[in-house]
Parts: C-alpha cells; sequence; structure tokens
C-alpha cells in the first residue's frame, strides 16, 4: 500500500444524501397521511457543548420538514418535575420522539429518565427495552450514532459478511449497541476496552476498525491493516494556539489515512451521521406510531 492514501469518507455529503430522502419521505407521509413527524428535545441546564447539539438537531429537524419541540429546564430542575414533563410527552400525539440531553446534572439519575420514556418514542434508542430488543433480534429503534457507524462502513464496503471487526469501547451508547448492529450484519466481532491487553495488536486484525474511546489519536497508524477501514467516532477538543481549539478523533488521521483503505474524518465523519440517524429514527417512529410500514431508506 505504500505511497497510496486512504479513501476518505464523506459523512458530511452521505448524511446530506440521507437527509434529503428523509424529506422527501416526510413530504410524502403528509401528503398521504396527514401527520408531520415530531420530536421533543429535553435540554437540561446550559451546558455549552449541549447548546451546540441541541441547535443542530433543532436545525436538521427543521430542514427534514419535521415539528421540534424544545424544552429547556433549568440545571436546578427536579428529578421529578423532568419526569414528570417526561410522563406528559409520551402521552402527546404530535410528538413521536424524546430525546433528552446527555449528560445530566448529577442530581439526576439519567437511568431513571431514559427508562421513563415510552420505548416507542425513544429516538435515541438508549431505553433498556430498546437495547433488549436490539440484542435480541427484535424491532426497536437504534441508537443513531452507531447505526451512522454502520452506514458509513457500508457506504464503501458491498458487505460486511465475514469480515474481522474490531469495536474500541463498550459504552451502552456507542460500543455496545454498535456490536450489535455488526453482528447483525455478519461481522466477527472483538470488542476492546481500557482492560484489553495489546490493543495495537487487537487493532491490527480489524478490516473494519471503529474507534470510541474518547482519546484523542490514541489509535496511531501502525495499529491499522493495511487496507482497514476505519471509521473515528471520537470528538476531542484540544487547546490550539491563540486561545482556541481544535477537535480529533481517537485516530491519528495523519498517519492512519497512510495506512487506511477507507476512513472517516473528524469533524465531518460520523457527527453528521449522528444527527441525520436521529431524524431517521424519528421518522420510523412516527411511521409505526401511525400503523404504517416503516420506511428503510
Ligand atoms: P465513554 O466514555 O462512555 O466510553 C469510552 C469507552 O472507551 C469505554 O468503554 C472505555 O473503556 C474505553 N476506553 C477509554 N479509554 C481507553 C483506553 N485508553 N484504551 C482502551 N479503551 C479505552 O464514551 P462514549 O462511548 O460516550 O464516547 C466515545 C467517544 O465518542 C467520545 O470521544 C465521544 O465524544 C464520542 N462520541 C461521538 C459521537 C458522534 O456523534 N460523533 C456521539 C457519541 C460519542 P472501559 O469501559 O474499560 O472504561
Amino acid at each position: 500500500m505504500t505511497g497510496m492514501t486512504a479513501r476518505i469518507i464523506d459523512g458530511k455529503t452521505i448524511a446530506a444524501d440521507l437527509r434529503s430522502r428523509i424529506a422527501a419521505e416526510v413530504a410524502r407521509v403528509q401528503a398521504a397521511h396527514n401527520f408531520v413527524p415530531g420530536i421533543a428535545v429535553v435540554q437540561v441546564g446550559d451546558n455549552p457543548a449541549s447548546s451546540v447539539y441541541v441547535r443542530a438537531k433543532a436545525k436538521a429537524v427543521a430542514e427534514a420538514g419535521m415539528r421540534a419541540f424544545d424544552h429547556k429546564l433549568p440545571e436546578n430542575v427536579s428529578e421529578a418535575e423532568l419526569l414528570m414533563l417526561i410522563g406528559e410527552l409520551n402521552g402527546d400525539d404530535q410528538i413521536n420522539g424524546i430525546l433528552v440531553q446527555l449528560p445530566l446534572p448529577p442530581h439526576i439519575d439519567a437511568q431513571k429518565v431514559i427508562a421513563s420514556i415510552e420505548a416507542d418514542k425513544d429516538v435515541d434508542g438508549f431505553h433498556p427495552l430498546n437495547a433488549g430488543r436490539h440484542a435480541t433480534g427484535l424491532a426497536g429503534l437504534v441508537p443513531c450514532t452507531p447505526l451512522g457507524c454502520v452506514l458509513l462502513a457500508k457506504s464503501v464496503l458491498p458487505s460486511l459478511s465475514g469480515l474481522e471487526a474490531v469495536v474500541l469501547g463498550r459504552s451502552n451508547i456507542v460500543g455496545k449497541p454498535l456490536v450489535q448492529l455488526l453482528l447483525a450484519e455478519d461481522a466477527t466481532v472483538t470488542v476492546a476496552h481500557s482492560k484489553t491487553r495489546d490493543l495495537p495488536a487487537v487493532c491490527r486484525r480489524a478490516d473494519l476498525l471503529v474507534a470510541a474511546i474518547g482519546q484523542p489519536e490514541m489509535v496511531r497508524g501502525d495499529w491499522i491493516k493495511p487496507g482497514a477501514t476505519v471509521i473515528d467516532v471520537g470528538i476531542n477538543r484540544l487547546a490550539a494556539d491563540g486561545g482556541k481549539s481544535r477537535i480529533v478523533g481517537d485516530v491519528a488521521f495523519a498517519e492512519a489515512e497512510k495506512v487506511a483503505g477507507a476512513i472517516t474524518p473528524v469533524p465531518g465523519g460520523v457527527g453528521p451521521m449522528t444527527i441525520a440517524c436521529l431524524l431517521l429514527n424519528t421518522l420510523r417512529a412516527s411511521c409505526a406510531q401511525h400503523g404504517l410500514p416503516v420506511p428503510l431508506l
């Protein structure tokens, strides 16, 4: 592979394409069935990173022709008040999806809040019922980031069947659900984490390597099997010159692109796909709630 550089997987363009297909389907269901998918986005406090994500989500929802209902609660809101709001949203027919922006302040039990969301409106796919459905092969809502990772991998690989896939990270929101998705695609899946011995050797087995560890540029070029597909989920903010900051992934991109067959950039890879998949989940949830077939797109 000397002298070759990896194909860049352009998450922005792939996400824009998915979003336009979603917008077309939203317009079609509105014309044919007279409803507009709606999503409630609940934010507690004003963590600046969360506010950026919430604004980006609201904009994408509007551009897809869906309705966004934003609920911004003060940092000191009680758990009981938050649970009461979710109860109201669960019972509101206009709202097909409910998203509670994480992290929540420490006085609120995030697991309890997630479990209080009606599972069929859980467009983040974090509810234990959806995690269980997913793990046992039943239909349910799938977390957006892992779904985006699989769509990006499939944009460059005709099939994931039989591939050696290594997932770095085992969180409930990325690593674990990604393992289930890759198994469903018939990949041979290894999941590695902070207690894994000889991480570089494990990574070098991968035809498909997905890094979701939150460690800036930890995956080096020589951890990558020549020609492998690399999906970088990490979003790490590093201080840069002049008080500015820059975002890097979990993979040392400049080294990796000399070895990999295809790689996602950060930013512009997984991030845009996560939002597109949130729209996809909201559309799917709204169709299911109206007794319509779930669009595959
Ligand atoms: P978590 O912190 O919840 O989980 C991190 C995982 O990585 C854990 O399983 C941890 O292992 C493992 N890990 C941490 N350090 C190491 C290490 N040195 N070696 C091996 N494994 C390690 O993170 P998330 O899953 O929520 O997120 C991961 C990254 O993805 C973050 O950078 C986050 O910002 C980003 N992200 C990006 C999204 C997007 O849309 N692009 C969406 C969500 C997250 P252990 O379990 O043993 O502790």
